[in-house]
């Protein structure tokens, strides 16, 4: 949907007919301008005609049936993949797409293999929450948290993503709670420090993945740009000024960043914000997430002996450490698998 569009046609309307019109779209759900009943026929007319709001999506559901992925279809013809990952106790996640593919490429990341095409518009990062708000209703759930871990590094496109959070965390509207939502970044410090201005009590995410330059340069070509110490001190500025604890992403790769020795050295890089500001009550705001590689290429994952032992090394250091389930491996629709290869299914 065009939003300039929108906004337009709501200008010559009296008040209260945005706040009707959003009603409809993010809490009714509505497929189709036509079924929003408070509209009058002409506005309805109107808006089908100039801010269509159906999406175009293919979807694939996991043997489990706790992960569906949607490849949806841009107006351009361009393809996004878009994950809902269903949780126990009505815990549903949208593992939403920022870009058309992506400009990073990390060696481990089949996203990054496809290049990048172009910045998604804040509407069509919302598009993707809709698509499974509306596919979710018919069950009679909710979405209710959203990730920014699908195509694309966020902190790129950073205006629309933060456009789209803003449209989706409006109370009248979609009206999910800023604390529902995490961006995760390979620690583009702009971006970081961007954030820590917004306001916004969003969640963030660092993909670190290596405990040191050398081993992260090889994985992630932007280290080179961003290296560790850099994100690090944008982390403690922004964990200073929003009191808000920080996730560091560690993918587990076999033989490559999963030694003891690579546990010791992220253990100390960790441990590193509580000598300074960035304890709450004594406790340390870094915390490790350690991710299971999902094998897109040459890589192959850690063997769990592997992780249970690197978790433990942490641990003992006083780090926390949480583990990440592994969502959708067989729909292609877990971390890193996702690539819009359509056509192959
Ligand atoms: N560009 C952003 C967000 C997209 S990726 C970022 O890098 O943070 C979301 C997460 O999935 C990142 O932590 C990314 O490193 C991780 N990831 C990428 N490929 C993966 C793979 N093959 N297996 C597991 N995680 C992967």
């Amino acid at each position: 949907m065009d939003l300039i569009q929108f906004q337009k046609l709501f200008k010559k309307e009296p008040g209260y007919r945005l706040g009707q019109a959003k009603k409809a779209l993010f809490q009714d759900l509505i497929q189709n301008w036509q079924t929003a009943k408070a509209l009058p026929l002409i506005l309805k007319e109107e808006l089908n005609k100039k801010c269509p709001i159906e999406v175009s999506a293919k979807t694939f559901v996991s043997k489990d049936r706790n992960t569906i992925k949607a490849l949806m279809t841009l107006k351009d013809g361009l393809k996004i993949e878009t994950v809902l990952m269903r949780h126990k106790n009505k815990r549903n996640t949208i593992c939403v797409s920022s870009q058309v593919g992506c400009s990073l490429n990390c060696s481990f990341c089949a996203t990054g293999k496809m290049g990048f095409k172009r910045n998604l518009e804040a509407w069509e990062i919302v598009e993707q929450v809709l698509f499974f708000a509306r596919y979710l209703k018919k069950i009679k759930e909710r979405v209710t948290n959203i990730v920014f871990m699908g195509m694309g590094e966020p902190f790129l496109n950073y205006q629309n993503v933060i456009g789209a959070i803003k449209i989706l965390n409006d109370k009248e509207g979609f009206n999910l709670g800023a604390r529902h939502f995490s961006v995760s970044t390979v620690g583009i410090v702009e971006g970081i420090e961007k954030l820590a201005r917004e306001e916004l009590q969003i969640n963030l995410a660092i993909s670190l993945h290596a405990p040191d330059d050398k081993l992260r340069s090889k994985l992630m070509p932007i280290n080179k740009k961003y290296p560790i110490r850099k994100i690090l001190n944008a982390v403690d500025d922004y964990i200073a000024k929003t009191r808000r604890r920080v996730m560091f992403e560690y993918i587990m790769i076999r033989n490559l960043n999963d030694s003891e020795e690579n546990a010791k050295t992220l253990a100390r890089l960790m441990k590193k914000p509580c000598t300074r500001a960035s304890t709450v009550q004594g406790r340390p705001l870094y915390f490790v997430n350690l991710i299971s590689y999902n094998p897109t290429g040459i890589f192959k994952p850690s063997l769990s002996l592997r992780i249970k032992k690197f978790k433990e090394i942490l641990e003992k250091e006083g780090v926390t450490v949480t583990q990440r389930y592994r969502f959708g491996q067989d729909v292609e629709g877990a971390c890193g698998q996702l690539a819009a290869k359509d056509g192959r299914k």
